[in-house]
């Protein structure tokens, strides 16, 4: 790390930045200038900081395809001028668009670090502090002269995790995230340890590509016991859809009931995409090991293999923008293309 290595912090709203509205007890979103102030640390670091703000910082949960969008155009922007990028951003969703951005910025050569942090900066007892100047360490991080994190990753309580591998799975926690189907990249004790067999290793020499075109026909139907065969009719009819994700039982299982396959067999033959993703948290969708996969495997159900909900409806998104061909679709949705999947 050294003084010409150069950082920008985009910060996109979420607990780091917030406030509590003492009439109300919420928190909101705060003034970002503002936030800074609450970390005169980061003039310590030896890196050079820029920073710059969604105009309305948001919370998570109101994040959309704009959104990313927006944040992948400021990347593009600042590609060349800076080594390493830093997005703050709320816990909530901050899986699916760290998901997202890794399919968007195709051939990324630097690192793009999502954090946040569980209670505000202003607060005592807070974990953003920790969280962001890790991750600015982390974004820093290079090697004779290039990057060492060369993705998009997603970095809380100590762990950098790939970002399209990570699911929320604690509202409380300070360890909120996890990433069961793939080791961390980076751990933070006394040193960095970086786990160079972990990162993704990117073909070298190209060309960054910002993919900004997503479509959100999409859907994703988790299954449960009971399940009502007409509430399946009704989203299956829904205008335009064009992909839906099943999150099935086990390793990729569903009910073999005949309702379930002839709705599915009538709308893959009008030309809806279905993805089987399994609702665990850790493991793989193994279509066919189970009779109750079997049938979903001969009606070419696509594979989502080792994938999270949120990189598989994220990359339906990419792929649906990027007018993927109908007859390249599955095999290259069960390809990993940015480390996403097995
Ligand atoms: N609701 C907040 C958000 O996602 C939670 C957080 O930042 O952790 O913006």
């Amino acid at each position: 790390m050294d003084k010409q290595t150069n950082i920008l912090l985009i910060y996109t709203g979420g607990t780091i930045g917030m406030v509590k509205d003492y009439k109300t007890g919420a928190l909101k979103a705060f003034n970002f200038k503002k936030l800074l102030k609450n970390i005169p640390e980061l003039a310590q670091l030896d890196c050079h900081i820029d920073t710059i703000s969604f105009e309305n910082p948001i919370d998570s949960s109101n994040i959309n395809t704009a959104h990313w969008v927006e944040l992948a155009s400021i990347i593009e922007t600042h590609y060349n001028s800076h080594d390493g990028f830093v997005v703050l951003h709320g816990s909530d969703t901050m899986s699916y668009s760290a998901s997202a951005l890794s399919y968007m910025l195709e051939n990324l050569a630097k690192p793009v670090i999502f954090t946040g942090s569980q209670l505000p900066i202003g607060d005592l007892r807070t974990d953003a502090k920790e969280n962001l100047i890790t991750s600015i360490q982390i974004a820093a991080l290079r090697k004779k002269g290039k990057a060492v994190i060369k993705e998009v990753g997603l970095y809380f309580e100590y762990k950098l995790y790939r970002g399209n591998r990570t699911t929320k799975l604690n509202a409380e926690h300070f360890e909120a995230f996890a990433s069961l189907n793939h080791p961390p990249l980076v751990e933070s004790g006394v040193h960095l340890k970086v786990y160079h067999e972990n990162l993704w290793a990117n073909v070298k020499g190209k060309k960054l590509i910002v993919h900004k075109e997503l479509d959100n026909n999409v859907v994703i139907l988790k299954l449960f016991p009971g399940f009502n065969p007409s509430v399946m009719k009704t989203i299956l009819e829904t205008p335009n859809l064009k992909a839906l994700i099943l999150e099935t039982y086990g390793a990729g299982n569903a009910p073999n009931e005949q309702w379930l396959i002839d709705q599915l067999k009538n709308a893959i033959k009008k030309g809806l995409y279905v993805v089987n993703v399994t609702q665990c948290s850790g493991g793989s969708v193994l279509m066919g090991q189970y009779e109750t996969s079997e049938q979903l495997q001969k009606l070419k159900v696509i594979n989502g293999k080792d994938i999270t909900t949120e990189a598989a409806i994220t990359k339906l998104m990419y792929l649906l923008g990027a007018d993927t061909s109908s007859k390249t679709f599955k095999t290259i949705f069960e390809t990993s293309l940015r480390g996403e999947m097995q």
